[in-house]
Parts: C-alpha cells; structure tokens; sequence
C-alpha cells in the first residue's frame, strides 16, 4: 500500500483510480469486517475514518443500535480541517460500541478480524481502523483514544498508532465516550505519515472549550538524529507477557545503539490506574449517554408513555457492554457513594498526572507497553474484568492527558506484532514523532 506522503503527490486521474482500486479490494475482503460502510466525501487522498466522527450527510452510529438511522448535520472539525488538507473521508470503520472495549467485539455489526491472524481480536475499540490500515485497505485511518483505543489496536496489527496531547485536537463532532479522556488520532503505516496525518486534524478550535490555543506541526521539523533521555520502567514491565519483555529489551537496544540515554524510573502499581480510569471513564460515559432517549437522535422503540419510550428504546438499543458502564457509572455518582469513588479517582488522577510531570523534570519520554501480550484469540478475555485489566498499560497517559505513540517493534513467536508505546510530556508531540521515528528506522520493522 502507498503511503500516505505517496499519495499527497498522486494527480487527481491516478488518485481516482487508486480509490476505485481501493473500493473493490475493500468489498473482497469483506469477511475482515473492518469497515461497515464504504462511501466517500471530498475529492482527495481517501481516509478511513472511526464510526464515531461526523461527516456531513452520512449515518454515524458508534457502532451502536441505537443510532441506528441518525445522520450527521455536520462535519467534525478534524474532517474539515482533512477535506481542506486534500483528502477525502473514505468509509467507516467498525469499533467497539460507543469506544467501550479493547477488541472490536461489542460492535453492533460484529466483530473485526485482526488481518494478521483471523483468529485473534484487532484489538479495540478502533479494531476496523487499525485492520483496514493493516490489510492493505486504507492508507491511513482516524481512531479515537479513551484509555488506549487508538494504541492497543495499532500495537495488535502491527500498525502506528498516535495518542495526542488533550487539547491538541478538536473533539468537536467526535461523538463523546469520556469527555476529559477522549482524544481523536492518527493510524498508519508509519511514524511519518502519522505526523503528517497529525499536523493535518491538530490546532486550535473555537468550538471546542478544551481545545489548546497552540497551532505548532511537526512534520516538516521531524528529526531522528536528536540524542533523548529516554526513562524506561523494569517494575512495570514485571506483568507483561515474555515476549513484550523481549520486545522491551530490543527497544531499549535500538534506543542505546541510536544514542539515546537509558534512565529507570518507576510508576505506581497499575491496579489504581484502571480503578481511577473506570470509575473516571463510566461516569462521565454514563452523562454523555443520557441523550440518546430516542427523541433527539436515531433509534426509537415507541412504549406506552413518554417514560415507558425512554426504557424501552435504551434497553433496545444500547448493548450489554454498555448498560454494564451506564450501570457502573449511575452507581459511583450516585449520592453516598459519589464522595468515596468517584472524588477518590479524581484524587489518584492528581497523583498519575504529578507522577509524570515528576519524571519529565529528567527525561524526554517513556518507553512503556501498550499492551500486556500480543492480540488474544476470539473469546480469550472471558469476563469484563479480564478485558479492564488487560488496559493496565494504556490508561494512565488517558489520566495525564500525556501524548504517546505505539509503534510495531518486532513479530512474537506465533507471528502477531508486538508494540510498544513511546510517551512524551503534554504538548512536546515533536519530541514523541522524533523519538519514534528514530526507534522505527533502528528497528527495520514493515508494517
Ligand atoms: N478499553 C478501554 C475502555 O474500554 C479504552 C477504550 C477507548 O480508548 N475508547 O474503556
């Protein structure tokens, strides 16, 4: 597949060709299931994009039933900012219900396959996104990030995933999961198409209140030569799988031999990370999902009465994953209660988010997993807890509100991709693409 600098430089003929190409290897394979609608709005470079960004006057559902024949009013701004950039929104792509979950598998149109092995997960909640870019069946992709939805799924199929720093891009049109959390990214092929891609959606927004007032890019200033203080973290690694430890180990090599400086440093025990994150992440999901009522938006299912309606369309259209959060939710703001969960994730929030500022007063970023293993088999994760523990390494940065990168470092034993995730402090997005960019061209791995 061309990449996505490749494809800035095609004529409008040959970019109209490659897009029909596109479109018929896309409807082939449609057994992978990574994409649940191909369309296409604008005339440039296509990109696959997350069923939960808005695009004018298409259907945007979340991968919910509930938003089952809602179509947008308008463009979120990382599309404008896209269609002014030349390109051109190419299809939408299958994620976990609402961005709740880490396989792909609570989508109301059914589970992705992972295109490395079509036994395992892709990895969620932005599986489609990651698969398509990873069978070959888009250039480069939107995700959206929560507590690891963007990096996970790249780490799993062998693909580049980026994390921005809160702020740095608009969540306007973004249909909301967790508001203080949800950050919208770049998945591609490579660490430079990520920082074009991410120069392109980033800056500055008025519509968004929690928008940074900060336009820098990075693309053109990207360098892999810089020499970086790179902290590493020999406790945390202690519960990933062997061969994440081997990949740890490779990196920390690659990183040596670039001339990069090694420093340890540690974290706090990741259970308090994925109880802040979950009691965080729930509550606010559990407010952002009152408006889907089957008046404003979408599906209806008609009762009774007005409240009978409201039951009625919410036990119909929302799936079990998440009335389980909506539940959970309900439960830590409720009054006796709200004081001792929710207040108290917000309290350890503080102390993730000092954690950090306290090891970026000595290095320029982290090198950390993304994920405990590589991609597990279809029903591999049980039960619910098993899939929320298996976040462990991804949700603190969501908490810090910290940009990081995943990147493929090499193949496991049985074949599937390992990543790793590269994390910088809030805003120094530049430092993060020149690290990973080092690390890549070290390491030699192809997508
Ligand atoms: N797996 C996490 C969750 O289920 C993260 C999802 C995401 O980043 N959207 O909440």
């Amino acid at each position: 597949m061309i990449t996505l600098k490749e494809a800035l430089k095609l004529n409008k003929e040959d970019l109209n060709k490659f897009k029909e190409d596109l479109k018929a290897k896309i409807e082939a394979d449609s057994e992978l299931n990574a994409y649940i609608d191909v369309n296409n709005v604008g005339d440039g470079v296509p990109i696959a994009i997350k069923d939960n960004i808005q695009v004018k006057d298409w259907s945007v559902t979340s991968g919910s039933n509930i938003l089952q024949g809602y179509i947008s009013p308008y463009n979120a701004t990382v599309i404008e900012k896209m269609l002014s950039a030349g390109l051109s929104a190419f299809g939408r792509t299958n994620m976990d219900e609402f961005a709740m979950g880490s396989t792909t598998e609570s989508s109301f149109y059914g589970k992705t396959l992972n295109p490395r092995n079509r036994d395992c997960v892709p990895g969620g909640s932005s599986g489609g996104s990651a698969a398509a870019v990873a069978a070959g069946l888009a250039i480069a992709a939107l995700g959206s990030d929560t507590g690891g939805s963007i990096r996970q799924p790249a780490a799993f199929c062998g693909i580049v995933g980026m994390k921005p720093t809160y702020g740095r891009v608009s969540r306007y049109g973004l249909g909301a999961y967790a508001s203080s959390l949800d950050q919208i990214g770049p998945m591609t092929q490579n660490v430079e198409d990520a920082a074009i891609l991410y120069d392109i959606i980033s800056g500055h927004d008025e519509k968004d209140s929690t928008s940074a007032n900060m336009n820098d890019k990075v693309s053109d200033k990207l360098d892999a030569s810089r020499k970086l203080r790179v902290a590493v973290l020999p406790k945390h690694i202690e519960n990933a799988s062997d061969e994440v430890k081997k990949a740890y180990a490779q990196a920390i090599e690659a990183l040596k031999a670039s001339g990069h400086e090694i420093v340890e440093k540690e974290l706090m025990d990741a259970k308090f990370d994925i109880s802040a994150y979950y009691i965080t992440a729930t509550a606010e999901a559990t407010t952002n999902l009152a408006r889907y009522d089957g008046i404003r938006y979408g599906n209806r299912v008609d009762g009774k009465n007005l409240e009978d309606t409201f039951i009625q369309t919410r036990s119909n259209g929302f799936g079990d994953e998440v009335k389980r959060r909506i539940l959970l939710g309900n439960f830590v703001l409720s009054s006796g209660y709200y004081e001792a969960y929710y207040v108290k994730a917000q309290k350890v929030r503080h102390i993730i988010k000092d954690e950090y500022v306290k090891i970026f007063e000595d290095v320029d970023l982290i090198l950390s997993p993304i994920a405990p293993g590589t991609a597990p088999k279809f029903g591999e994760l049980k039960n619910p807890m098993d899939m929320y523990l298996s976040d462990l390494y991804s949700i603190s940065v969501n908490l810090a509100g910290l940009p990081a990168l995943s990147l493929p470092i090499c193949n496991a034993q049985n074949g599937m991709p390992v990543g790793l995730q590269l994390i910088a402090k809030a805003y120094d997005e530049q430092t993060l693409f020149d690290g990973a960019l080092s690390l890549e061209k070290k390491l030699g791995y192809k997508a």
